[in-house]
């Protein structure tokens, strides 16, 4: 069974290694000169190539995710890789890093095992097209074609195009007639609607965020918190930003909440209030928010900085007591495809088989990883998901007779 895995990342590695495995002719395509260059950018440098505690329900999709773990769960991912010589260091909420703290340990491993099994590469070659004649015909930038028996499309998304990822896959795929969801960035910041930003820039603060359509929450994220010249950023975004994302595209309504003071209790800080009455307004929020946040607090509480506590009306003492429960600002958007981690949309999984990931419309063609409309919360669960699924693509992909 000869077999052309295109792209050389997370998903076709594990794909590649996979069907030589399982005694396919495999070759792989990578139009960089390097494998797994996205991997190297990966949990800041370190790689949080996995999540031990990864089920369906992280995913857009769970039901099409389910019987893929069910074939390659993260705990058998964790030993696959242990196998590789990567000891995994797990911390806070199942996320698994290279005890090295490299990416390139990940990239390392997989590289040896395609060199070690002896799996043909072809570097710098971009696929332009693909069809199916009879066999697959595959056909590179500079003219030159190659035939296959099945082929594994793992050409990821849009995010990060630098890395080799732009999307060219979803044309592949939809030459087949295979319909591409709606593409937004997912895993990235947000932009906000506010005159405060250039003023709050950089102020980090631990605290937690709401999602809100047209008021309702949808989504609570606490940690670190990070507001930037452009609107918000940090960890606890980077959560919401695929759901705010999401309200966006439908043209809905979406604001961040950003709770202030969630620990506090609401009447011992109307009595601060009583208690530093003699101080300006300014003062009476020293040591309680960070520097930078006071001015916009109270000019969205309409009061002025330099009044004594004592002479602010008590609706306007209300108002900032209450904003600092509930800060809320429009998002108008976030930054692109380059600085997303995730693609969110992608090839319409209707049209693929979730037990095999071949295509229902093409014999022969698999997917996996994130060309496919899957995306998974932060914390290694999209890698996680390119792990699973080049590998059951793969085992498929090697299974299945010619038809
Ligand atoms: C900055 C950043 C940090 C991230 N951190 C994490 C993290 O810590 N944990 C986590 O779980 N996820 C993380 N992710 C997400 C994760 O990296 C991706 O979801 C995952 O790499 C997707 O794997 P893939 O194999 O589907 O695609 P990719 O890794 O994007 O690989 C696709 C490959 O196909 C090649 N290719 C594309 N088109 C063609 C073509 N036409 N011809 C030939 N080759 C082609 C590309 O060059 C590329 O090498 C991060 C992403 C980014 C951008």
């Amino acid at each position: 069974m000869k077999v052309v895995v295109i792209g050389g990342g997370a998903s076709g590695l594990i794909a590649a290694i996979t069907l030589k495995e399982l005694g396919s002719d495999v070759t792989l395509i990578e139009r960089n000169p390097k494998l797994g260059r996205k991997i190297l950018a990966t949990g800041n440098g370190r790689c949080n190539f996995m999540n031990i505690d990864a089920t369906e329900y992280q995913y857009n999709h769970p039901y099409f995710v389910k019987p893929v773990f069910e074939q390659m769960s993260p705990e058998k991912t964790l030993h696959y890789f242990e196998n590789l010589g990567v000891t995994a260091r797990i911390e806070d909420l199942g996320k698994a890093y290279p005890f090295s703290e490299q990416a390139s340990s990940i990239v390392d491993v997989l590289v040896y095992e395609i060199e070690r099994l002896g799996i043909p590469v072809i570097f710098d070659a971009k696929v332009t097209q693909l069809t199916k004649p009879y066999d697959f015909e595959i056909t590179l930038e500079n003219g030159t074609s190659l035939h296959a028996d099945r082929v594994i499309l793992a050409t990821g998304g849009k995010a990060m195009p630098r890395s080799g990822s732009d999307g060219l896959g979803y044309t592949l795929a939809q030459s087949f007639g295979h319909k591409i969801t709606t593409l937004f960035p997912a895993l990235t910041k947000l932009e906000l609607d506010s005159p405060h930003l250039k003023q709050i820039d950089g102020v980090k603060i631990q605290g937690t965020v709401e999602l809100l359509q047209y008021g309702q929450v949808l989504q609570v994220e606490k940690g670190d918190v990070l507001f930037t010249k452009y609107g918000i950023s940090g960890p606890t975004i980077l959560q919401l930003s695929r759901k705010a994302n999401e309200l966006l595209s439908l043209e809905q309504e979406a604001e961040v909440k950003v709770i202030l003071v969630e620990h506090l209790d609401r009447r011992e800080l109307a009595k601060r209030f009583l208690t530093l009455e003699h101080k300006t307004a300014y003062f009476s929020l020293v040591g309680l928010v960070h520097k930078k946040l006071i001015l916009p607090l109270l000019s969205d509480a309409n009061i002025n900085p330099d009044s004594q506590v004592k002479d602010v009306p008590k609706p306007q003492i209300n108002r900032l007591i209450h904003l600092l429960y509930d800060w809320r600002f429009k998002i108008t958007g976030s930054k692109d495809f380059d600085d997303a981690q995730v693609t969110a949309g992608g090839i319409e999984i209707n049209d693929v088989n979730p037990q095999t990931l071949e295509s229902k419309l093409v014999s022969g063609l698999f997917f996996c990883g994130e060309i496919l409309d899957i995306d998974g919360i932060c914390g290694g669960y999209n890698l996680q998901w390119a792990w699973s699924s080049g590998y059951v693509a793969a085992k498929f992909a090697a299974r299945e007779k010619k038809n």
